[in-house]
């Protein structure tokens, strides 16, 4: 039988930051093959700004805070969409693939194989990411298209508004633009997903040695991390908890390099093309791409232990991340603060 490209695609992914981020290669790849095929993207409004500014999305529907499935029901049926994408496959999409009307075909994707779940969780033995997360989505695109797609390319767009603002906040902060800006990133969702405070405090001072501007990015929750940097640092700027994701965008996309830790804006620099020291620890950065960015990771025995993060390490020793030193870091992201086009580095 032909296949005849849906008219209007409905795309579930209603977080995390990171993980929007990453659908925007799928997506890519869907609407170059379906150039006529519509997009519309499902989201908590917390992220939209993400998707508002995607060329290849033509609608964004938002789910607001204490919004129910019953009401985002209505709002999804109403887009009359003909093909749902799940890229979330939790039980609330679960619950709206059976509560929206009108697609036809449904396609879910698959994050991991159940048995990983099992023996990570149980800790019977390290996570070993058998593919991307990015491929993953790759797949499910594929199969709703029921035909191979060529490669869509992860990318965040900023727009105009943001990117004023985000330049509007580096200059009221007393950021020279004529200067290269590393945009330090010390926070993360978990406690084994943080390299030490100190040792961001002292790749800073590498930095500021080196003649470039240290801002530290990241949420209000965080400005106590921004805190022990600046006071290492005192010509670093805290722009911790100043503006929302869309603003963030517009000031990774005005720096030089940015480095941090497995978290959303470690995906969004890569997503906006700058270069990138990653720091993993206790996750499994196979789960990524890197090509033409740094990835720091020690590969302890132990590691990686978790999908996400743990609240303490299980080992006591927490070698994950206090193997990985301020000088390793900073061999691997001088060479992209010094404009050199980086290779793909795994250390
Ligand atoms: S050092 Fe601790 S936190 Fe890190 S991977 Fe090993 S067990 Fe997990």
């Amino acid at each position: 039988m032909v296949f005849v490209p849906p008219r209007r695609v409905l795309v579930l992914r209603f977080s995390s930051l990171g993980d929007i981020v990453l659908t925007s290669a799928a997506i890519a790849s869907l609407k170059g093959a379906f150039p006529q095929t519509e997009i519309v993207f499902a989201v908590k409004a917390a992220f939209a700004d993400l998707v508002r500014s995607n060329p290849n999305v033509a609608q964004v529907v938002t789910m607001d805070p204490g919004e129910g499935a019953l009401a985002m029901a209505r709002k999804l049926s109403a887009v009359n969409a003909d093909a749902m994408l799940d890229l979330h496959r939790n039980n609330r999409t679960k619950l709206l693939g059976l509560l929206v009307r009108g697609p036809r075909r449904r396609v879910t994707w698959s994050k991991r194989p159940f048995v990983d779940n099992i023996a990570v969780r149980l800790r019977l033995r390290p996570y070993r990411a058998a593919m991307t997360i990015a491929d993953r989505y790759h797949l499910a695109a594929e199969e709703l298209a029921e035909q191979t797609l060529p490669r869509g390319e992860m990318r965040l767009w900023v727009s105009a508004a943001h990117q004023a603002e985000a330049d509007a906040a580096l200059a009221a902060a007393g950021v020279d633009a004529a200067r290269p800006i590393a945009a330090l990133s010390p926070g993360g969702t978990a406690f084994t997903k943080l390299w030490p405070v100190e040792r961001f405090a002292e790749l800073a001072k590498k930095i500021a040695a080196a003649g470039a501007q240290v801002v530290v990015t990241g949420s209000k929750g965080e400005g106590a991390l921004a805190s022990a940097i600046v006071a290492a640092v005192p010509s670093a700027t805290d722009l911790t908890g100043k503006f929302g994701i869309g603003v963030l965008a517009g000031v990774i996309t005005r720096s030089a390099v940015f480095a941090g830790n497995d978290s959303g804006p470690m995906h969004m620099a890569r997503a906006l093309g700058t270069p990138s020291l990653a720091i993993f620890g206790s996750t499994d950065p196979r789960q990524f791409e890197f090509a033409g960015h740094a990835v720091m990771f020690a590969g302890v025995p132990c590691s990686p232990c978790s999908f996400f993060g743990r609240s303490s390490c299980p080992e006591k020793h927490f070698r994950c991340m206090l193997d990985l030193d301020v000088d390793r870091a900073w061999a691997m992201l001088s060479p992209l603060l010094g404009g050199r086009r980086a290779l793909p580095v795994h250390g």
